[in-house]
């Protein structure tokens, strides 16, 4: 029934509108010509993200003024205009627009879509954490550690070819911003062909130096308030949940499950609307068995924190790893285990994240019910997914920034993620890695969204509200969260009319 419910669907509108054109009668008839090319625009119109939003006076009014300015910087930007280059090219002239200004006071909903050493302020390691006793750095390229990997070791413990960072710094003036470059990326990365193995190169360098238990509370307490006040209110984090230690040991993984909501609720304090939770992320090269034990992993630490952990995924480079079906068999266990635990731990899965047209990912993201879709750059090609994705209320994390730098679309006009809204997929906006991408927060990928595809503020609006909607949530945290939404979000308007 519901198929064909789908297939009338998708025939209403073409039936509708063959009504009212038939492509024969336009005589070269300039009025006839224009009322035909509105009917089809305005069909269109019907099934982009955001049609169902009808804004208030006020809101009307800041959209011709937000238009207005778009259309401005769109017309004087010409060649440099920033979503058409590499980032780093052009990001002093989004530091310098009206619109990034008021969009980093805009109320955003959640981070549906961000991992947990990349979340925060890489100028911070570099300037705090790095600074803390026993930091030691690895500086030999023998390859037996990546170079510039930091870790803390007990004085004298530290094996051959690890250096304090202390005595590398004495030495060298420029060491601070040396060390910050081995943490991000830059314009230099524009079309490298291995910008994920520099990438991961990044992730070993920071591991040591964010896990170590001391800098790990202030770190994380850290990255989120930088959310919060880049008006971020929920943030569910993709994280492997362990490898936190100090100089004596390592925590397993319900110590890092406890310190984890210890943070919330220091943060909470000062901000009660704040609301995070945590999606399992295991790596995608694994071994099956590996797999496994992360599933069951994560079914031990949502035993005792339920209400934290809402789901799975795995991550790393999709190409470079294992295909999703490669797993089907540990993952088909999943289900035999919600029973045992009379838990749910459903799928988040990062799929589609790929320029080959032979990644069939998404088919078994959507089979295996993934409740959202970590990028879904790559869901263009599969119309029949298209239909379940937007049918099924299955939310895209859309991290238009990521995607670039990481070189999968060069020219963000050009995402595909600017069709998914016109064709009414539900779409969220995330920042992915904001840490190693050298940013903070989440303005510059709105930002980005809003310039790139020349979106409205209705289609702006329901982005925010599609990151609480499809949030992992519960109905009555979703409820709160919506409501403070809302409000700030009038606060917003408000501040910004005349
Ligand atoms: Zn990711």
């Amino acid at each position: 029934m519901k198929s064909l419910l789908l297939f009338l669907a998708i025939l209403i509108p073409a039936f509708v509108f063959s009504q009212d054109i038939n492509l024969n009668d336009l005589n070269n008839d300039r009025d006839g010509y224009y009322k035909s090319r509105g009917i089809l625009f305005s069909a269109d119109s019907l099934t982009r993200l955001g049609y169902d939003i009808v804004l208030n006076e006020k809101e009307q009014q800041l959209d011709s003024y937000l238009k207005e300015l778009q259309r401005d910087y769109i017309k004087y930007s010409g060649a440099k205009f920033p979503p058409a280059n590499y980032f780093y090219k052009c990001r002093n002239m989004i530091d310098t627009s009206l619109i990034y200004k008021m969009f980093q006071k805009m109320p955003k909903g959640a981070m549906l879509h961000i991992h947990s050493t990349a979340m925060g302020d890489a100028e911070w390691l570099v300037k705090n954490a790095s600074y803390m006793d026993n930091c030691y750095f690895y500086n030999s390229d023998d390859g037996k550690e990546t170079y510039g990997t930091l870790h803390f070791y007990a004085k004298d413990k530290a094996p051959a070819n690890w250096v304090l960072v202390k005595e590398l710094r004495d030495k060298d003036s420029d060491f601070d911003n040396k060390l910050l470059k081995l943490l991000t990326f830059s314009e230099a990365d524009e079309g490298s062909a291995v910008i994920w193995e520099d990438f991961e190169k990044i992730f070993d360098r920071m591991s040591g130096l964010i896990e170590y238990l001391p800098v790990y509370k202030e770190y994380k307490k850290n990255a989120l308030e930088l959310l919060l006040k880049d008006n971020v209110q929920h943030v569910e984090l993709r994280s492997g949940m362990h490898g936190i230690y100090d100089l004596d040991k390592e925590y397993s993984y319900l110590d890092f499950a406890k310190m984890y909501s210890e943070v919330i609720s220091v943060l909470q304090v000062q901000y009660p609307h704040f609301t995070s939770k945590i999606i399992f992320a295991g790596w995608r090269g694994n071994t099956p068995g590996g797999v496994m034990k992360y599933i069951e992993t994560a079914f031990a630490i949502k035993k005792e924190y339920p209400n934290l952990l809402v789901g799975f995924d795995l991550v790393g480079e999709e190409d470079a790893g294992h295909t999703t079906d490669y797993f089907l068999n540990e993952f088909f266990k999943k289900d035999s285990l919600e029973k045992v635990y009379n838990l749910s731990l459903p799928f988040y899965f990062h799929d589609g994240e790929s320029t080959l047209p032979s990644d069939l990912n998404l088919y078994d993201a959507i089979l295996l019910k993934t409740k959202r879709i970590g990028h879904g750059v790559n869901l263009f090609r599969f119309p029949t997914l298209e239909q379940i994705a937007k049918q099924e209320g299955i939310c895209l994390e859309v991290s238009p920034l990521s995607n670039q730098i990481l070189g999968y679309v060069q020219n963000l006009r050009m995402h595909p993620a600017s069709g998914y809204i016109n064709k009414g997929i539900p779409v969220a906006i995330s920042s992915d890695d904001p840490q190693i991408f050298n940013y903070k927060g989440l303005s510059y990928d709105f930002w980005t969204a809003y310039m790139a595809w020349e979106l409205d503020l209705k289609q702006i609006k329901k982005l925010a509200l599609n990151s609480l909607v499809y949030s992992a949530l519960s109905q009555s945290e979703k409820d709160t969260a919506m409501k403070y939404f809302l409000d700030e979000w009038d606060k917003w308007v408000n501040s910004n009319i005349k």
